[in-house]
């Protein structure tokens, strides 16, 4: 990206015009993408443009309603929920006659391409728009309502898409704008209704959006450990949905659990289309269970709110790409869709995207609910898999043979981290249902050495620790070897451990390695092992994504919003921000597109004298040109690895020092408060995920084992298959991935620096700093 002046605001009439759009329903995430969309456009030295309140604005035009848009107009966009261009639902639109009005607006105004940011209704609008668009000018020319010049410049509309939707319901993205943030606002309300229901021992059925889409439901059933689910894709017959809930509801209260949680998506039905409501729910807990029930209908406040990390992030790349996509477009290339797979931004067919969306609809509408659930992705079925096997188990009738059940062990290593508990507790819940005996080594290895603190776990005294923080069984940053590896091996044997899970850090992946070398010594390492990268540093070799890495985001992206509004309110101000993170930048380097940061520190670039001379001389920049004008708080983030000599106190003398007048800097340091409290949606859900694929993975690799387990094992560096049975479990784009310790210790792993060799997010931070008009050097 070149560097702009950052007043610019294209005004230049022959640059090229991209229009953005809000459409249909809000999604919290719309204005992290119009801003994206609006800058890039900038950068790319285009005219940007916004059309205000959806389609409507396009039916009505001038400069009101296709309003052309400034780098300033969108400062600070990211942090605010709802939509700021506005949206509406627009019955004019689908008419040809509103439609035509729309082409001769966007003309008037020389728009050239329209980005639009809706549900799969917006985008439909949107591609009807564009396939009619060469007869809507036609008629235009020829009932003189624009000229032939006009005629002849805007021969053709490029429109793009990115879906913003609260429901996630659009077909071939893993993900749309918004739904991460509603998961989040039900996963709060039902962590607060769980609290009042124990108090009364009550039974709460909660309403979740989503009409025909159970995904929010189903999410938020992991998430919080409902004990029932009802949604669109996978209805039961009505007298088995109500017999089944029951039953399992029933089999909880027998186990001694004080609370209930039934959660219905807004589209749930039974398998004759009949819509079940959260009354009909409720009328059944009390008749047949004759429960203190109580419903929750959420409704609107599932779109509220400011946007949690993920869909600022998602927004920002996604509008980053539909600016360059219609830029790229040739009047054949077929509209794209901006979706996200893998993790990684592809652009799809709108059409087809759209088309799927819709076929899932009409397959739940012929009742063909085989095929609603196979348009689905795969991993919407595991995670509804996933729920089933640790909600609705029977523990008296396990789904293996007794010769098939093991003894497994799970044991926390380094730092808390959001989704340490809900690992935990699925890994027991599913052992159960499974058979198996899951045990808990409390307090690490130290724990186990000093105090032998093996407990088997129990049902009832893990209810609730899918939402909480922190590590229920304890966790410190101690190896084996620092701790008695000897006596480790001597509990294992002593416990008769066929499997063993450890969740942590880099710590912990050090235990792993040092535990597969000591098979050779010690048969009872001569196991299984499964490593589930959990800290906020992500910094876990063979992984994206460690747990607690998206709690950590959150919780310091709201501290950076908090002190971005107090730098707002004071004339002139900016903050530095220690960041934790070790050696590894993530933390710093997603916040500060979350939150709009003007730079980021970071350890893997360090901080040079030139660079920080030239973000002082940008900054002193932004603070002459908003003078007189509305006041933003500017953030600097600083991941403390950054820099040995710059705390977040020196770097913001020195900033202030070199400012001369025209700003002060302030150092602000989170600290621990970076761990998060509650863990995010994202990091339960993924807890979950992983400790069932690490169950999974310690049944399957039985087999292996079991020859090396014999007395004269001796350890072959050649023996790849072995190895294998000691590995991390990590996620790459959407997918779980299992790589050896040995392949990840010795090819894949900095271990001096405790980094990963390959660092995953360098592109986000050109992609910050470029929204942020930071000049690299
Ligand atoms: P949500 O997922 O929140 O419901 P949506 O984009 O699907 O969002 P809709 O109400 O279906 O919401 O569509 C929003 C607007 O898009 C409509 O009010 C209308 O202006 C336009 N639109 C929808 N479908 C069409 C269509 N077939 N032809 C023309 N315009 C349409």
């Amino acid at each position: 990206f070149p560097y702009l002046p950052l007043s610019s605001t294209g005004d230049d009439s022959s640059r090229k015009a991209i229009a953005v759009m809000t459409s249909g329903g809000d999604a919290p995430g719309m204005n992290s993408n119009v801003r994206a969309i609006v800058r890039t456009a900038l950068f790319r030295g285009c005219r940007a443009y916004a059309v205000m309140e959806g389609y409507t604005g396009l039916v009505e035009g001038g400069p009101e309603y296709i309003k052309q848009m400034s780098w300033d107009d969108v400062r600070d966009w990211s942090s605010q929920g709802g939509t700021n261009i506005g949206t509406a639902r627009c019955k004019e639109f689908r008419t040809r006659e509103g439609r035509l009005l729309g082409a001769l607006h966007l003309i008037e105004a020389g728009v050239d391409a329209l980005i639009v940011c809706g549900g799969d209704g917006s985008l439909t609008g949107a591609d009807l728009f564009r396939h009619e668009w060469p007869s809507l000018i036609k008629e235009l020319l020829d009932t003189n309502r624009i000229t032939s010049s006009q005629y002849k410049t805007y021969q053709h509309l490029n429109i793009c898409g990115t879906v913003g939707s609260i429901d996630n319901d659009m077909a071939t993205t893993d993900a749309t704008i918004g739904a991460y943030s509603s998961l989040d606002r039900i996963c709060t309300a039902i962590d607060y209704i769980e609290s009042t229901a124990f108090s009364h021992s009550r039974a709460f059925v909660v309403e979740v959006m989503g009409r025909n889409c159970g995904w929010l439901a189903l999410m938020a059933g992991i998430a919080t450990s409902a004990d029932y689910i009802l949604i669109p894709e996978k209805p039961a017959s009505s007298r088995d949905w109500q017999d089944q809930m029951c039953d399992i509801v029933a089999k909880h209260r027998n186990r001694g659990k004080r609370t209930t949680i039934v959660i219905v998506a807004e589209g749930a039905i039974s398998a004759d289309l009949t819509p079940i409501k959260a009354e009909d729910v409720k009328e059944v807990l009390v008749d047949r269970l004759h429960l203190d029930t109580r419903v929750t209908i959420l409704g609107h406040v599932q779109r509220g709110g400011t946007p949690v990390a993920f869909d600022r992030i998602l927004a920002t790349l996604q509008g980053v790409e539909a600016v360059d996509a219609v830029l790229e477009s040739t009047p054949q290339t077929p509209s794209p869709l901006i979706a996200i797979n893998e993790n990684q931004i592809h652009r799809k067919s709108l059409v087809e995207s759209v088309k799927l969306t819709k076929d899932v609809a009409a397959a739940i509408q012929a009742k063909d609910f085989k095929k609603a659930m196979s348009l689905r992705d795969t991993e919407f079925i595991e995670h509804l898999n996933n729920f089933m096997a640790i909600n609705s188990a029977d523990h008296n009738k396990p789904n293996l043979p007794h010769d098939k059940r093991l003894r497994l062990a799970i044991v926390n290593i380094g730092a808390p981290a959001g989704g340490m508990n809900s690992a935990v507790y699925s890994m027991a819940t599913y052992c159960m249902s499974q058979g198996h005996k899951p045990y808990a080594i409390y307090n690490g290895w130290t724990g186990l050495t000093r105090h032998e603190s093996v407990r088997s776990l129990n049902w009832l005294d893990m209810i609730g620790w899918q939402s909480r923080g922190g590590s229920e069984i304890g966790t410190n940053r101690t190896t084996p070897e620092e701790a008695d590896i000897g006596m480790i091996a001597y509990y294992f044997q002593k416990y008769q451990f066929d499997g063993l899970i450890i969740v942590g850090g880099f710590e912990a992946f050090v235990s792993l390695h040092q535990l597969e070398r000591a098979r050779d010594n010690y048969p009872a390492f001569r196991i299984p092992m499964v490593l589930i990268p959990a800290t906020l540093s992500n910094n876990v070799p063979g992984s994206e994504y460690s747990l607690g890495s998206d709690t950590a985001l959150n919780s310091l992206m709201e501290y950076c919003d908090v002190i971005k509004q107090s730098a707002s309110s004071t004339r002139d101000r900016a903050f530095v921000v220690e960041v934790q993170g070790g050696n590894s930048g993530y933390l710093a380097s997603l916040t500060s597109m979350a939150v709009g940061a003007q730079v980021s520190y970071v350890p893997e670039e360090g901080i040079s004298l030139e660079q920080l001379q030239q973000d002082i001389k940008t900054m002193r920049e932004y603070f002459e040109l908003s003078k007189g004008r509305n006041r933003f708080g500017r953030l600097i983030l600083k991941s403390i690895n950054a820099s040995k000599v710059f705390t977040a106190e020196h770097l913001s003398d020195v900033i202030t020092e070199e400012a001369e007048g025209e700003f002060d800097c302030k150092g602000a340091v989170p600290g621990h408060v970076q761990q998060g409290e509650l863990p995010s949606p994202i990091d339960r859900t993924r807890g979950t995920r992983l400790a069932i694929r690490a169950v999974n993975f310690i049944e399957n690799n039985q087999d292996v084992i079991a020859e090396a387990r014999s007395d004269n094992y001796c350890y072959d560096p050649d023996d790849i298959a072995l190895h294998a049975t000691a590995s991390v479990l990590g996620i790459k784009g959407s997918h779980v991935v299992l790589t050896s310790i040995n392949q990840l210790y010795d090819f894949e792993a900095e271990i001096s620096k405790r980094m990963p060799k390959f660092i995953h997010w360098t592109k986000t931070r050109i992609i910050a700093d470029h929204l942020v008009g930071r000049k690299k050097l």
